[in-house]
């Protein structure tokens, strides 16, 4: 990481400024420390509470107030794209200085509680972080399964089209069809819905028993019923088929129809957008690049949210999927944890646990059914970046030797599309954790940034 630039030193530095960095900050920096809050987005928010300046969702505004009043420095529209421990203890007691975190967990070594440095890129300018501790509150992102037409213009994430929503974009007089899987469907349908779409249908992989199940459990959280209801009965939602999914997208310069298979028959259905989505991913990069363990494909932490880098705790999202409310409650346990407070987050740890038992159950309803593996044909493209089709791929191979014949999930994005649509479909795990995170300036890397 380059010297001689701008350096701030805190004592807890929170990345993500979702409802689990907000509510790490607001923790860490209630109990009397030094907090910056790093996000890359124009405002904090994250997935969920994303909004235009001014217009917070209700759910926001205690918690945003809260943060603007608790004395946390906020970075916004800033990056991070490079991490580092700045001293790490080797089994022989020698410090090194100025290693990757990931090469220092190769070679055995340990962080200590010196400072881990951060490399930020924001409007400002490239700054070095030096953080006594970190928490690491990264969020998920979608997860996309290649089938025929999947690239065709029209064809958007569920949660993409949500951010369009919310930035403004029309959708009013196209007729959508919602195919993918998780309770994203339910909101996103909705609120196409209120602004003018006409829905044709919502398709939902999980099998309709499942999905029942899930439902008729949901007295016991009479919010979340109220809420799901509330999605249902919105006007225009358009059918919901549960133990339904997507075949294949058609059309000459954007998709015009959709084969969806319904109780085992074909239905293909007109439309003007597809929006699709299998759920949710954490985003691991940081994680991977401090050399955090991970368990299920999410960061393995403690009743602390402490992974297991000393100095590094993690929130949200990132640790599994769980929603808003074991976003803020594992937020709130892991800024006080990093404050040296944990005893302040007593209450948050019951909603937490609570939180987690429903998270759970979410996860075991919308798990993905074993035919979404064989909708992708030989033609399919499955790396957009590096233009990679289904057909070039051998299940036999490792993800590595994957990466070495076609170059699958070496691109811009590093795998961050392509990555859980192998993983899913070979067992492959393609991203690695390499440095710059996003996009970055050489300047940024080499200190000598001149950014006038
Ligand atoms: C596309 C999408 C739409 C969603 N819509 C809904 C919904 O409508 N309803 C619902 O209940 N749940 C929704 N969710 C789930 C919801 O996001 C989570 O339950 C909740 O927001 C999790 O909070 P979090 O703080 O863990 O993560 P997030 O809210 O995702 O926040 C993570 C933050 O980390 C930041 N970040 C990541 N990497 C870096 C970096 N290197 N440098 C700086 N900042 C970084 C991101 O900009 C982001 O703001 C959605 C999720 C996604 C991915």
């Amino acid at each position: 990481m380059a010297e001689g630039m701008v350096v701030t030193r805190c004592d807890v530095a929170v990345i993500g400024g979702g409802p689990a960095g907000i509510a790490a900050a607001v923790a860490a920096a209630e109990a009397g420390r030094r907090v910056l809050l790093v996000d890359e987005g124009p405002r904090p928010g994250g997935q969920i509470w994303r909004h235009r300046e001014g217009e917070a969702p209700a759910a926001a505004v205690p918690w945003l107030a809260r943060l603007h009043r608790c004395g946390a420095e906020l970075r916004t529209s800033t990056a991070i794209v490079d991490v580092e421990v700045a001293r790490v203890e080797q089994a022989s007691g020698e410090h090194v200085s100025g290693k990757h975190a990931s090469e220092e967990h190769a070679s055995g070594g340990r962080a200590s509680s010196a400072p881990i440095r951060l490399l930020a890129e924001g409007q400002g300018g490239a700054e070095r972080i030096e953080a006594g501790a970190v928490v690491l509150a990264t969020g998920a992102r979608e997860h996309f399964l290649p089938f025929p037409g999947w690239t065709l213009p029209g064809v958007v994430g569920v949660g993409g089209a949500q951010a369009l929503l919310k930035s403004g974009t029309s959708f009013s007089g196209r007729r959508v069809v919602l195919a993918g899987s998780g309770p994203l469907l339910l909101p996103v349908s909705a609120a196409l819905a209120r602004t003018g779409a006409s829905i044709q249908v919502v398709a939902e992989q999980a099998p309709a028993r499942r999905v029942g199940a899930f439902a008729a459990g949901l007295w016991r959280e009479p919010r979340r019923l109220l809420e799901a209801a509330r999605y249902r009965l919105a006007a225009g939602t358009g059918p919901y088929r549960a133990g339904s999914w997507v075949l294949r997208a058609r059309g000459r310069d954007r998709v015009e129809e959709v084969d969806v298979t319904v109780r085992g028959r074909t239905r293909t259905i007109s439309c003007d957008l597809l929006c699709t989505g299998f759920g949710l991913v954490p985003n691991l990069t940081l994680a991977r690049l401090l050399g955090c363990a991970l368990v299920d494909g999410a960061v393995q932490v403690d009743e602390l949210q402490r992974t297991s880098v000393d100095g590094v705790w993690c929130a949200g999202e990132a640790t599994g999927i769980g929603g808003m409310e074991a976003a803020l409650a594992e937020g709130f346990v892991a800024g006080a944890a990093a404050a040296g407070r944990p005893e302040l987050a007593a209450s948050f740890m019951r909603a937490r646990d609570r939180a987690r038992r429903f998270a759970r159950r979410l996860r075991d309803t919308f798990a993905l059914r074993p035919e979404l593996k064989a909708l992708a044909d030989e033609a399919t493209t499955i790396c957009r970046c590096e233009d990679v089709a289904c057909g070039a791929l051998r299940p036999e191979w490792s993800g590595r030797q994957a990466k070495l014949y076609t170059r699958i999930g070496m691109g811009p994005c590093q795998a961050r599309v392509c990555g859980p649509a192998v993983h899913f479909l070979y067992g492959w795990t393609l991203e690695s954790g390499r440095t710059p995170v996003t996009v970055a300036t050489v300047g940024a890397l080499t200190g000598e940034a001149d950014h006038e």
